[in-house]
C-alpha cells in the first residue's frame, strides 16, 4: 500500500523508511513515528523470548542445609527422624540438581522421588505441609484417590500437575522445578495378582500414567483440572526437574514384611546375620520387593528410588504432640482463652485422658483434636462471658464431657 511521496515526508523512527515505503506509518508525540513492520518485529521479539526467559536461578549458598530443613521440621513434627532426615536431603537435593539445570558441563543429577510408607495419622501429610512453608519452589499435594484411567469416572492422572500449575500461577517455568505430594499412593495399587479378570482402572492403568510423569516427559496439562476434553487449550509440562513424594497407608504391608522376615530367618544358620525384629514397629524393615508384592508395579517402584518410614505413635508420642508442637493443639486453645484474658491450663491427668481415648477409639493423633473438642466447646461458649481470670482443666470435667457425649467415634 505505497503513499504518495510529499516534501516533509515522515520516517519510522527504527527502520528509517519513509511513509510512503512502509505499510503504515503511527504517529507518536511530537515527530516520533514507527512503522507497522517494525510494530510486528518488535512483537515477535517480545514472544520468541518469552519461553526462553529463564526462572530465577537457585543459589545454593542462601538455602537451608538439610540439617536446618530437619531442624524447621522438628518445630512442628514429633518424632519420624528417619522421614525428616530422608525429606531434607532429597530437597536439597532437588534444588542441587535444579542449580546445575542449563550447565552442560556439569555431571547430570538424577532425581531422586521419595516413597513414604506409615499408618494413617502419623504425619505424613503433615511433613510434607511443613516442608512446603520453607520451600522456594512451588508445592502441591494430591490426592491418588481420585485418578483413574483415561476414559472412567474421575481424574486424568495429568491433572496432578494442574494443582501445581495453579501454585505457579500459570508459570510453566516455575511449575517446572516445584514438588509435587502425592499422598495415598497405596490405594493406586494393583487390585488382584492376576490384572486380567477384571478392568482395574483405578490400580495399575493409573500406575502406568503416573510412570509417564514420574520418569520425566512433557505432558499436556488441562489447566483446569478434571477430565481432558478435545476443546480444551492443554499446557505442555516438562517433568523432567519435578520432585514426586508419595505416601501412602499400605495397610496390610506389616504382613509381608513379617512373612519375608520370618522366610529369610528360617534355616538361616549364620548367628551374626539374626538380630532381633522389633515386631511392634515392621515397617522399619520395609523393602521396595514388599511394594511390589503389595500391587505397585516394578516400573513405578524403580522411580521412587528412595523409600522412608513413619514410626507408628505410641502413648509419649501422641502426649507430646498434644503440647510441644509450635501450634500444638494445647497451646492453641490457651491462646483462645487468653484472648478472652483467661489463663487456660490443662492438668497432666486430662492429658493423659486425651491420649488414652485416642488410642482407645484408635484414632491415633487424628483423634486428639476431636477429643480434646469435645472437652472444650462448652467451656469456649461459657468463658467469654465469664470474668474468670484463671482456668484449670481437671480430670473430672474431662471424663464428664466425654461420657456425656458418649464419644464413640
Ligand atoms: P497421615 O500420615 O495420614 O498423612 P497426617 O499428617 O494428616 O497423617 O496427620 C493427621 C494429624 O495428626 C496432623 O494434622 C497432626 O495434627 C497430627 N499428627 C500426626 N502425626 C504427627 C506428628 N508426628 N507430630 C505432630 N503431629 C502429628
Amino acid at each position: 500500500m505505497a503513499k504518495k511521496t510529499t516534501e516533509k515526508e515522515a520516517v519510522c523512527g527504527f527502520c528509517g523508511r519513509k511513509e510512503s515505503e512502509v505499510p503504515l506509518l503511527f504517529r507518536g508525540y511530537i515527530d516520533a513515528c514507527i512503522c507497522s513492520d517494525c510494530i510486528e518485529y518488535a512483537n515477535s521479539l517480545i514472544h520468541k523470548d518469552a519461553p526462553k526467559k529463564q526462572a530465577e536461578k537457585i543459589d545454593i549458598t542462601s538455602l537451608p542445609k538439610p540439617n536446618e530443613i530437619k531442624e524447621y521440621l522438628d518445630q512442628y513434627v514429633i518424632g519420624q527422624d528417619a522421614a525428616k532426615r530422608y525429606l531434607s536431603v532429597a530437597v536439597y537435593n532437588h534444588y542441587k540438581r535444579l542449580a546445575c539445570v542449563g550447565d552442560d558441563n556439569a555431571v547430570e543429577i538424577d532425581k531422586s522421588n521419595i516413597i513414604m510408607v506409615g499408618h494413617t495419622g502419623t504425619g505424613k501429610t503433615l511433613l510434607a505441609k511443613t516442608i512446603a512453608k520453607k520451600l522456594s519452589v512451588p508445592f502441591t499435594i494430591v490426592d491418588a484417590t481420585v485418578l483413574t484411567e483415561a476414559g472412567y469416572v474421575g481424574e486424568d492422572i495429568e491433572s496432578v500437575l494442574t494443582r501445581l500449575l495453579q501454585v505457579a500461577d500459570y508459570k510453566v517455568e516455575e511449575a517446572e522445578r516445584g514438588i509435587v505430594f502425592i499422598d495415598e499412593i497405596d490405594k493406586i495399587a494393583r487390585k488382584g495378582d492376576n490384572p486380567s479378570i477384571t478392568r482395574d482402572v483405578s490400580g495399575e492403568g493409573v500406575q502406568q500414567g503416573l510412570l509417564k510423569l514420574l520418569e520425566g516427559s512433557i505432558v499436556n496439562v488441562p489447566p483446569q483440572g478434571g477430565r481432558k476434553h478435545p476443546d480444551q487449550k492443554m499446557i505442555a509440562v516438562n517433568t523432567q526437574n519435578i520432585l514426586f513424594i508419595c505416601g501412602g497407608a499400605f495397610d496390610g504391608i506389616e504382613r509381608r514384611i513379617a512373612s519375608r522376615l520370618n522366610t529369610h530367618t528360617v534355616g538361616y544358620t549364620s548367628v551374626q546375620n539374626v538380630h532381633k525384629i522389633d515386631a511392634d514397629n515392621l515397617l522399619q524393615y520395609i523393602t521396595p520387593q514388599d511394594l511390589k508384592s503389595f500391587g505397585l508395579i516394578p516400573e513405578i517402584i524403580g522411580r521412587l528410588p528412595v523409600l522412608s518410614y513413619l514410626e507408628p505413635l505410641d502413648r509419649t508420642a501422641l502426649k507430646r504432640i498434644l503440647t510441644e508442637p509450635k501450634n500444638a493443639i494445647v497451646k492453641q486453645y490457651e491462646r483462645l482463652f487468653e484472648m478472652d484474658g483467661v489463663k487456660l491450663s490443662f492438668s497432666e491427668e486430662v492429658l493423659d485422658y486425651i491420649v488414652d481415648k485416642a488410642i482407645e477409639f484408635k484414632l491415633g493423633a487424628r483423634g486428639l483434636r476431636s477429643i480434646a473438642e469435645a472437652i472444650m466447646t462448652d467451656l469456649m461458649y461459657e468463658i467469654p462471658s465469664s470474668d474468670l481470670q484463671q482456668y484449670v482443666l481437671t480430670l473430672e470435667y474431662a471424663k464428664a464431657k466425654i461420657e456425656k457425649l458418649n464419644f464413640a467415634l
